[in-house]
């Protein structure tokens, strides 16, 4: 038998995700962001779920020759654009729309013999200060791309730094306004956290346009993750999870007062105890970092992480249990993140939380050696 770690990724969660950035965004077209390999859940698992997106984005090329060879034949944008002129090749032969953010891109693409005009998004530096052209020099990066031959259909993009928190977007949003006004084109700006808090707040003083504008680009909350957690769950926002990280208990132990768990003794028993040990360690993808108390489902039933997380174990408190008079020994299902055959549910925003970090990353970081049930 293999070691008992699984992660199994719910289409139906995907699916429903996906309906609620609709009617969230209802007028604007949908990119799924897939980047990072779908979040961690695989290209090719996500991809029957997330067809209806009306398109894909993404970084790495490679990522994007996986979705055509899935016979994806839609819009796939490259949100980072070309990391070097010879791309250039491969998103004419694929037709993949791609970021333009930085002078050097427009001199490859001036550079680039093709038969196939290429759909760009040129992306505004509106205060994130990682991708984008400056307020000052956009005009003049739309003017070189207007009268470039290569290019088809220029769009604007950007990013907000504060989508989730309490700085906003509204000094971005006057940025991206005072640099595009009278500019043509689409347009995309919201990221999961604005489709959620800001979809829905103007964007022209026209009344009409909303932020969520031609284009969102949906990625966390796809996936079932709350971008905003702890102010919102992602119950709250009416998001599913779409990933179940699971294991079993392969060990027991009984302690007594001072008995201690694990590396660095990091744990200490005050009352007598049973703990079990989890075939689900850092290898895994599971955080070093999740402290004592991190929750964890055993059983369905809710409990604690207990003393340093190792290579390939972590261990568990099973005292609730005892005391509600569950049977919980080798072999009983153990819950990191996701959905227990019991119905109950651990969110992956609430262990991101213990463990001092996001959703994002412990999705992302799943390993390879853990293997994956759709
Ligand atoms: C990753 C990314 C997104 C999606 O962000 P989420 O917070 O996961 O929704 C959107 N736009 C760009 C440019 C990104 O890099």
């Amino acid at each position: 038998m293999p070691r008992p770690i699984l992660a199994t990724v719910h289409p139906e969660a995907l699916r429903h995700n996906l309906n609620q950035a609709r009617e969230r965004a209802p007028d604007a077209r949908v990119w799924a962001v897939v980047k990072a390999n779908a979040y961690g859940h695989g290209i090719e698992r996500v991809f029957e779920a997330l067809r209806s997106a009306d398109g894909f984005a993404l970084l790495d090329l490679a990522e994007a020759e996986r979705l055509r060879a899935l016979d994806w034949r839609g819009p796939i944008l490259l949100l980072e654009g070309v990391f070097e002129p010879r791309d250039l090749e491969l998103c004419s032969r694929l037709h993949l729309w791609h970021a333009v953010h930085c002078n050097e891109q427009i001199d490859w693409l001036a550079a680039h013999k093709t038969q196939v005009p290429h759909r760009v998004f040129l992306k505004l530096n509106s205060g994130m200060n990682r991708l984008g052209f400056a307020p000052g020099a956009f005009r003049a990066a739309w003017a070189r791309l207007n009268a470039l031959p290569q290019v088809e259909e220029i769009s604007l993009m950007t990013h907000f730094s504060d989508a989730d928190g309490p700085r906003g977007i509204a000094h971005q949003v006057a940025a991206f306004e005072a640099a595009t006004a009278d500019l043509p084109g689409e347009r995309t700006l919201c990221n999961s956290a604005a489709i959620l808090r800001h979809a829905r707040s103007p964007l022209r003083g026209d009344g009409v346009t909303t932020l969520a504008a031609d284009w969102v680009r949906e990625g966390i909350a796809l996936y079932g993750g709350a971008p905003d957690h702890p102010e919102h769950t992602a119950a709250g926002w009416n998001l599913l999870p779409t990933m179940t990280l699971s294991s079993r208990i392969i060990g027991t132990q009984l302690l007594q007062p001072g008995d201690t768990v694990g590396y660095g003794s990091a744990f200490a028993a005050e009352a007598p105890m049973r703990v079990g040990v989890v075939a689900c360690g850092y290898a895994d993808g599971y955080p070093r970092h999740a402290p004592t108390g991190t929750p964890v489902l055993v059983a369905g039933v809710r409990t604690r992480v207990l003393g340093r997380v190792s290579m390939d174990m972590l261990a568990v408190d099973l005292s609730p249990l005892d005391v509600a008079g569950v049977p919980c020994g080798i072999g009983a299902e153990v819950v990191l993140w996701g959905v227990s055959a019991t119905g109950a549910a651990l969110p992956v925003d609430e262990v991101a939380a213990a463990a001092g970090t996001i959703s994002y990353e412990l999705l992302c970081a799943v390993a390879a050696r853990v293997p994956f049930a759709l």
